[in-house]
Order: structure tokens, then C-alpha cells, then sequence
């Protein structure tokens, strides 16, 4: 049967696991984090399909079911699971995605590499994608695609699907003209992205952005824009933007530009670190802490993240103030990525080095002042680290949301709260009023951040953490679903209260 909400994701929405009785699909433990947020609309369409790739030796013959139906608490539904072999997801994912998008949406144009992309490649994955998307698809479904590794499935599949209502969503920054021209591939990928009913964005400044690089390229023209909300504007916010874009109008199409954060489950969030079991082991922590403030880190390994910057603002911490030698601790998370990307494994190498080297300098056998912990933490444990810690320092250098800051503030103690150093990089600073903003790159901040957030009274916490939780209230998961529901019922009324109005194919 044909869905009437097809969502395409790269990855499969549940853990596939091998075991003696053969292969299980378990659902992901927390209702927490992007697959389980979008596997929530699967239940609410009255069909709906999920579309991923899956890793084959051979794709004609892959010794899987590409579609199967799947159950679990979200309901039944499609998942179509693309052939792809390991040297087809090394060249769309590992290289061109990675290599040489990533760094550009990212604002780092020294780290972007073109030499390896096989764009042919990438085309016919995305072609794949698009085809395997079209097959689940009724001729006037909602198509929902997740993130730059499949910018050139929107144009692929209005060829297919020319009464479809095709959305995209972009979960990292998107830059301006400036930098995205960089990438050979522009036209094609703006193309794209222009076949769309709806281009969607985490804050204003990456769709002010996106409509700027339209406009560099294109002869699309800006026909509706507004005031940003204040809720998405914090004072002084380097990634704000008073206005936002609404309409772009390209060859008589109209392409709404969405912005819409993809908030944290905080009422999950708040609950998860309320049960008894996280209460004792946040005490336990708290314990072992002794007469030490705790500061927590948490994020992936990658250069975007800034955690070796994050571990020099710390040495420089411990060098001007022998004051806080024992009383102090850095828990640095950074959740090692994939060893075989060069660019990953010089930084995790970088963080371990420094790691070791403030160890050794500042170190005893008591006290140790950073915890480099480089697997990942299962939620209901990083709740605990969250609920127990003085200071989140969350120092991204570019970074399209953030949900761990938002986290922090959900799974707060409000009997001591604590304390939220804020990148003003990460796109989630422009909803959370109340963090310590800092800038990364500037170690003069860097610094006054760490002594304002060590120095900062109860009284004042208290009443920073209350702003910050009233902002990721605002903008949580239930927010985010409902306004976007409302987006596709508007889009799809337009495009077919007005059959005429379908659109050239791409
Ligand atoms: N996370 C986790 N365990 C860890 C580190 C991170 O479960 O040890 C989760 C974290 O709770 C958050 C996500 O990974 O939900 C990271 O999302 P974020 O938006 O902060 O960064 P991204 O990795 O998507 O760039």
C-alpha cells in the first residue's frame, strides 16, 4: 500500500541487532532524538513509509527484503531499505558529505575537500533515494527529506512525483553565498532544493542565508519575508537575524522558507532525570565530587565542536588561578566518530593529547582535573552528569542547533541549579535566554565565561536557569511536531486546491 507521508532519513529508524535467532529490530530506547521525533509523525498520517539505506555487498541481490512493514509503539508502518554498498556509502556519506559539504556548511573552508567527490556517485545515490521514495509515495503525498547528504532527491523526485508536496529539512547551519559558492555542485543543489514546496531551517540566519545564496545564483526572487519573533532572538546574538524570508518565487512557483528549531523532549527530559534511580546516582557523582565544581562538556568528536579549544580555555584556567587546583574538574564527553575520517581522527587524537598533557602538568594522584570520556553515554546516565554538574560549557565553533545545552537545562536539580556557558555559534543560542554567551574564538571570553560561571551566585543561577527553561519549553519536540503538521496540511491544501498549479518537472 502506498503511504501518504514518506520520510527519507539515511538512517533505519530502529537498532538492528543479529542475534542467534537472527536479525531484531529493536526500537531506540529514548523518546529522545531525531529518528524517534520523526518516527512520530509515521502515527499520525494514515500511512506513512520510511526510507533509508541499508548496506549490501550486492544491490541487485542483497540477501534482505528491501520493504518490509515494521511495527512498534509509534504503529505500522513501510520501511523501504535501499541496497547501498560500503564503497556507495563511503563516497556519498564519508566523502562528499563529509568532506567536502560538512565543512562548508560549517564555515570551514580550509577543510573542505573536492578532490576525492565522485559527483556522478552521489547523484545516482541520491537518485536511488529518490526512486525508492517515488515507489512508496500516492501521487499527491507529503515527502519529507532529512539533510544534506540528499540535497538532489527534492529535483529527482518532482520528475517522479509532480503532484507530491516535497519538503526538506536542513538540520545544520546553512551558510551564505560567500562560502556555499564554494562547492562546484551550487546550481545544481540550489536546482534542487528549489523543486521544493518548503525549504526548512533551524533559525532565521541559515534562511536568510539559503535565500541569499538563491538569489547569488538564481533569478528567484524574495516575495514575503517578517519580523523575526523575539523568541528567536536573544540581545546581542551574533547568529541573529530580525527578519526571516517566507516566500521565494522562482518560474511562478512559490517555495516557502520554513524556520521552525527542532526542540529537546523536555517533558521526557525533566521526568527521566526526576526518577529516583538518576536522583541517587547524580548524588552518587556529587559525592565522589567531594569539594570539586564539576564542569560538564558533551558533544562528538569534530572540528566544529571545539572541544580543543574547550580543553585550552581549562589549561588556561588552572595556569592563572592555583586557586582552583583540587577544586575544580573538567568531564569532557567527546563521543569518538568514525576513526577512518582523517579529519575526526586528528582532532580525537589532538583532545587526547591535550587531555593527557593538563593531566600531567596539573594533575595528583587525588585529583585529576579532566575526564576525557570518548564512548557515548547511554540519556539516562548523561541525565544524572547533566542534574550533577555546577557548569554545562557547551563552546561549539559552528553548530546547527544543539540539543545538548537544551538537555542540560531540562534535566536541571532546581534545588541547586546549575549553570549554561553558551557558544553564541551553536543556532540554539538565539532561543535560550539566560546562558553565559561565548565566543570560541576568543579566548579572552573563553576565560571571563569560565570565572563568571564559577563566581555566579545561587540567586542568580536560579534565575538564569528559570529564563533558560522557560525558552526550551517554548521551542521542545511537541511544539516543534505540531507546527510542523500544521506546514504540511497548509502546503498540501495549496498545492492541490489548486490543480493547476502543479509545477515543472525539475
Ligand atoms: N549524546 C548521548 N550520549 C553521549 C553524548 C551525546 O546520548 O555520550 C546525545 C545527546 O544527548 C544529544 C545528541 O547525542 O541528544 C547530540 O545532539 P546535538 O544536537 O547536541 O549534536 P549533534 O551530534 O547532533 O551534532
Amino acid at each position: 500500500m502506498k503511504s501518504d507521508l514518506v520520510i527519507v532519513y539515511h538512517r533505519q529508524p530502529y537498532e538492528e541487532v543479529e542475534t542467534e535467532t537472527g536479525v531484531e529490530y529493536r526500537e531506540n530506547s529514548s523518546p529522545n532524538g531525531i529518528v524517534p521525533t520523526l518516527k512520530g509523525f509515521l502515527g499520525k498520517a494514515r500511512r506513512g513509509a520510511w526510507v533509508a539505506w541499508k548496506e549490501a555487498e550486492d544491490t541487485s541481490n542483497p540477501g534482505f527484503d528491501p520493504v518490509i512493514e515494521h511495527t512498534d509503539s509509534f504503529g505500522t508502518y513501510t520501511v523501504s531499505r535501499l541496497p547501498l554498498t560500503a564503497a556507495q556509502v563511503k563516497s556519498f556519506y564519508h566523502v562528499t558529505s563529509k568532506e567536502a559539504f560538512w565543512p562548508i556548511l560549517h564555515g570551514f573552508k580550509e577543510r573542505y575537500n573536492y578532490d576525492p567527490v565522485d559527483w556522478p556517485e552521489f547523484r545516482s545515490v541520491n537518485w536511488a533515494f529518490a526512486e525508492a521514495a517515488a515507489r512508496e509515495a500516492t501521487d499527491d503525498a507529503v515527502i519529507w527529506i532529512h539533510d544534506y547528504n540528499l540535497w538532489l532527491v527534492p529535483g529527482y523526485l518532482r520528475q517522479l512525483k509532480p503532484h507530491a508536496t516535497i519538503c526538506f529539512f536542513h538540520h545544520t547551519p546553512f551558510p551564505g553565498p560567500d562560502m556555499f559558492n564554494v562547492l562546484p555542485w551550487r546550481r545544481e543543489i540550489i536546482d534542487s532544493l528549489l523543486a521544493c514546496d518548503s525549504v526548512g531551517f533551524h533559525i532565521p540566519r541559515y534562511a536568510q542565508n539559503f535565500a541569499a545564496v538563491v538569489r547569488s545564483l538564481t533569478g528567484a526572487q524574495l516575495v514575503e519575508d517578517c519580523e523575526t519573533p523575539s523568541s528567536l532572538c536573544v540581545a546581542g546574538g551574533a547568529l541573529n537575524d530580525r527578519r526571516m524570508p517566507l516566500t521565494l518565487r522562482y518560474y511562478g512557483n512559490d517555495i516557502s522558507i520554513h524556520t521552525r528549531p527542532v526542540g529537546v523532549n523536555f517533558d521526557y527530559l525533566e521526568d527521566l532525570s526526576n526518577e529516583a534511580e538518576v536522583k541517587t546516582r547524580a548524588a552518587d557523582i556529587r559525592a565522589d565530587m567531594g569539594e570539586c565544581k564539576l564542569i560538564l562538556s558533551v558533544s562528538r568528536t569534530d572540528y566544529t565542536k571545539g572541544n580543543i579549544e574547550q580543553l585550552e580555555a581549562f589549561a588556561r584556567l588552572l595556569e592563572r588561578r592555583k586557586d582552583l587546583h583540587g577544586k575544580v574538574r573538567l568531564m569532557l564527553v567527546s563521543v569518538g566518530a568514525n576513526r577512518n575520517m582523517t579529519a575526526y581522527a586528528e582532532v580525537q587524537e589532538r583532545i587526547e593529547s591535550l587531555t593527557g598533557r593538563i593531566n600531567g602538568t596539573y594533575g595528583s594522584l587525588e585529583w585529576q582535573p579532566v575526564a576525557l570520556i570518548s564512548t557515548a553515554i547511554p540519556l539516562a546516565q548523561l541525565v544524572a552528569y547533566y542534574r550533577a554538574a555546577d557548569i554545562a560549557s557547551i563552546t561549539p565553533l559552528a553548530d546547527g542547533l544543539n540539543l545538548v545545552a537544551s538537555e542540560f537545562c531540562a534535566a536541571q536539580d532546581l534545588a541547586r541549579p546549575g549553570v549554561l556557558i553558551l557558544s553564541e555559534f551553536a543556532g540554539c543560542a538565539v532561543l535560550l535566554e539566560g546562558a553565559i554567551p561565548v565566543n570560541p574564538f576568543s579566548n579572552a571570553s573563553m576565560d571571563a565565561a569560565l570565572d563568571q560561571a564559577l563566581a555566579m551566585e545561587p540567586e542568580e543561577a536560579s534565575a538564569r536557569m528559570a529564563a533558560l527553561r522557560r525558552c526550551a519549553t517554548t521551542w521542545d519536540i511537541t511544539a516543534w511536531t505540531k507546527a510542523e503538521l500544521a506546514h504540511f496540511a497548509e502546503l498540501h491544501a495549496l498545492r492541490h486546491t489548486a490543480p493547476d498549479s502543479t509545477r515543472p518537472a525539475a
